[in-house]
């Protein structure tokens, strides 16, 4: 770890591009408050622009110099407009993931006052969990990047995917990051969603879980179904902290927890591994609001914390901490405040006048 630390900056396309600008100046903002220098970036050209310009999706050298930075912010990547000769999108962040070993797909659903709920019950108002998502295997194992289905005549076989030495390593991210949010206050909860009623593999994935679960005695267990989990996000979501589940079971349910809590522009992700992390909002690069100052930015200044977070950890440096803490506090007091006021949720402020709201409090 070097010490001034390192971010590689993939702008990317569309909203992209505005967003990252966004999360950079609150980022920056924050570390200034705390006393830290600002990062010193890489920025690395990527994406479907970039691609209709040079024929390539990331710029020579661009993967390897991402791999040596102490983390990745990503704004978007992908226009429809501009496919590869098969069809796909172009995903370079995919090759990132799986090079850089991305297992810890860290989804934080939370509910802000003054944003939407789409919850009647009042208790909704306090909605704060993280979906954990493993991010290299499971079904995704399969996904047609990856050549792996099995094609036959009249019949296509995918296959899901449960190694030990990931699920391990997912699990001890989990406990960890329940103990880390216990210690500010959460519940402390970890819960393993799965299917282990009904595959073996799902059942492999439970048993790990126990092996590791009496590592972390202050951390509360449970279980859910998949099933019986998506209804439960409906039914009382209040009561979850800390859910850890197979890729394509968290694919859909971040969605699901998302939706209770707001829009696209709300949605922050951190993919990390055992030597790097990348930091991106959830939502794609949206062309049909790109170039108009409409994205909502908080998915991206989110993300922005996620990563001060991850990085004060990684570098031993509780400043970071203290930076995404006062991104975090920022948000919660400018939404209790109405101050923030997202156009995607049919308020009267674009990216530029929130980013502006957020400097002034941090
Ligand atoms: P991808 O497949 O690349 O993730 P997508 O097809 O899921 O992309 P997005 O680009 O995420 O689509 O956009 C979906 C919808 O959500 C669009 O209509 C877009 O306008 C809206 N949206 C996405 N992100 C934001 C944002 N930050 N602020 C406001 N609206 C957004």
């Amino acid at each position: 770890m070097s010490e001034n630390l390192r971010v590689a900056v993939i702008r990317g396309d569309g909203i992209g591009v505005e967003v990252t600008e966004a999360a950079l100046a609150v980022v920056e903002a924050a570390m200034s408050r705390v006393g830290l220098p600002p990062f010193i970036y890489d920025e690395i050209h990527a994406g479907a622009g970039y691609f209709a310009e040079t024929g390539q999706d990331i710029e020579p050298g661009g993967e390897a110099r991402a791999g040596e930075a102490d983390a990745i912010f990503l704004g978007a990547i992908g226009l429809p407009s501009i496919r590869h000769a098969d069809g796909t999108e172009i995903s370079p962040h995919l090759r990132l993931r799986d090079r850089f070993g991305l297992y810890a797909g860290v989804r934080p659903v939370k509910a802000y006052p003054n944003a939407p709920q789409r919850l009647a019950d009042p208790r909704a108002a306090g909605i704060d969990m993280v979906i954990l998502r493993e991010s290299t295997e499971g079904l995704f194992y399969s996904a047609a990047a990856h050549g792996r289905s099995d094609i036959r005549e009249g019949e296509v076989r995918d296959t899901l995917r449960i190694t030990r030495e990931t699920s391990e390593k997912l699990f001890h991210f989990g406990f960890r990051l329940a103990e880390r949010r216990k210690a500010r206050g959460r519940p402390g909860r970890l819960t393993c969603v799965d299917k282990a009623n009904v595959f073996a593999s799902m059942a492999f994935f439970r048993g790990i879980f126990d092996e590791i679960a009496p590592a972390y005695p202050q951390i509360e267990t449970g279980y859910n179904y998949v099933d019986a989990q998506a209804l439960d996000l409906i039914r009382r979501p209040w009561e979850f902290d800390v859910m850890v589940m197979e890729n394509m079971f968290g694919d859909i349910l971040s969605d699901l927890a998302g939706g209770l809590v707001g829009g696209m522009g709300m949605a922050a992700c951190a993919e990390i591994g055992d030597e790097t992390g990348l930091f991106q909002p959830a939502h794609g690069s949206a062309p049909d609001i790109m170039g108009q100052d409409r994205a909502n930015p908080l998915a991206a200044v989110l993300s922005g914390a996620l990563m001060l977070d991850y990085l004060g950890e990684k570098a031993s440096q509780p400043a970071l901490t203290d930076a995404a803490q006062l991104i975090e506090d920022a948000v919660e007091r400018c939404f209790a405040q109405n101050a923030l006021r997202p156009m995607e949720f049919g308020g009267d402020m674009g990216g530029q006048a929130m980013t502006k709201t957020l400097l002034s409090l941090i």
